[in-house]
């Protein structure tokens, strides 16, 4: 039997002879492994469709241990996310905790929206990259059921404004339960209020938010904090991003 689905390729690794093995993150069966057979041969035509990033109308039949793909019809690569290795790993990266969190058998929603407006707009150089990268994360946990809790104590539920972020507590403590994790960490007011915006706003919207370097900075040590004790996976792609930092020195945006 033929499904179709819609998908984004969100991982592709080389088999045998000429054949890939997808993760796709589709909007009908959520995330799902899909077998490209000959797709790493020049007349294939699937070559261009099973590329990383690539979103497409899929035809797919179901085999025992995986989907096959037979047709891939592009709707967009994408492809302009490769031009520069601070965007390719920041992207690398949202894709990477999406499949984390996008479970099979599941449609996955407004998340897979978010990913694929975020692709848009990093594609396209809409907005700070940074800010747009720190949004799109912090939307796909949430649709995840992982959302941060910001203006209220995630121990007791008092409204607040501390800034006091515990990742384990899963949000701000109120300065009573700030010993419940001695692990946590401060976190400017100014900080707590752009993770609220970027919450509450769509991407589109934040693309025109201007947001100073330490509050990007602590925002990437809270969230990178954050995804740790709740996401279990080593991002390949954080890695690959520290090194740039570490090895560019200059602006990143
Ligand atoms: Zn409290």
């Amino acid at each position: 039997m033929l499904l179709k689905t819609r998908g984004l390729v969100t991982k592709s690794v080389n088999f045998g002879e000429g054949d890939k093995i997808l993760t796709l993150i589709t909007d009908r069966y959520g995330r799902i492994q899909a077998m490209a057979k000959g797709a790493r041969r020049t007349k294939s035509k699937l070559m261009a469709g099973t590329q990383l990033f690539c979103y497409c109308d899929f035809v797919l039949f179901k085999g025992k241990t995986w989907y096959y793909i037979d047709q891939a019809e592009i709707i967009n690569t994408f492809h302009k996310i490769r031009n520069d290795l601070a965007r390719l790993a920041r992207c690398t990266y949202l894709i990477e905790l999406a499949n984390e969190v996008v479970q099979p058998d599941q449609p996955p929603g407004k998340l897979l929206r978010v990913v694929l407006e975020a692709l848009y707009m990093l594609a396209g150089e809409e907005g700070n990259p940074e800010v747009l990268i720190r949004a799109a994360e912090l939307k796909v946990l949430a649709c995840a059921g992982f959302k941060p809790r910001l203006g209220h104590c995630a121990s007791c539920g008092t409204e607040t404004d501390a800034g006091y972020f515990s990742p384990v507590s899963g949000g701000v403590l109120c300065p009573a339960c700030e010993k419940v994790d001695p692990y946590g960490c401060r976190v400017s007011p100014g900080t707590i209020g752009v993770m609220k915006l970027m919450l509450g706003w769509r991407l589109k919207k934040l693309a025109c938010l201007k947001v100073g370097r330490h509050t990007l900075k602590e925002l990437e040590t809270t969230m990178r904090a954050y995804v740790a004790v709740h996401i279990d996976k080593d991002f390949s792609s954080n890695r690959f991003m520290d090194s740039i930092k570490n090895n560019v020195t200059g602006r990143l945006e």
